[in-house]
C-alpha cells in the first residue's frame, strides 16, 4: 500500500490568499491619516491601524510612515461631535 498524500495542497493553501490581498478592501473600514510633514492624506485599512495600535500605550496615537514624503502620518482628526 502506498499512501500518497496530496502535498501540493499545502502550497495551494496560501496561494489563494496572496492572489487577491486587496480583494476585501472595498468592504473594509478605512481610517484617514494625515501627514504632518507634507499634509497629504492617505487611507489605511482599519485592521492595519489596529495592528499598529497594539504596541501603543493608552493615549498614544498610531503613527505610520508617509508613503509620499517618508514623514510621519497621524490619524486625521475630523471634528465630528
Ligand atoms: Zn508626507
Amino acid at each position: 500500500m502506498s499512501e500518497k498524500k496530496k502535498q501540493a495542497n499545502q502550497d495551494l493553501d496560501l496561494d489563494w490568499l496572496e492572489e487577491d490581498p486587496l480583494g476585501l478592501n472595498e468592504e473594509m473600514p478605512v481610517v484617514a491619516f494625515e501627514c504632518l510633514d507634507c499634509g497629504k492624506e492617505d487611507e489605511v485599512p482599519d485592521f492595519v491601524v489596529e495592528e499598529f495600535g497594539y504596541d501603543l500605550k493608552k493615549g498614544e496615537e498610531v503613527e505610520i510612515e508617509c508613503p509620499f514624503c517618508g514623514g510621519t502620518m497621524k490619524q486625521a482628526r475630523k471634528n465630528s461631535r
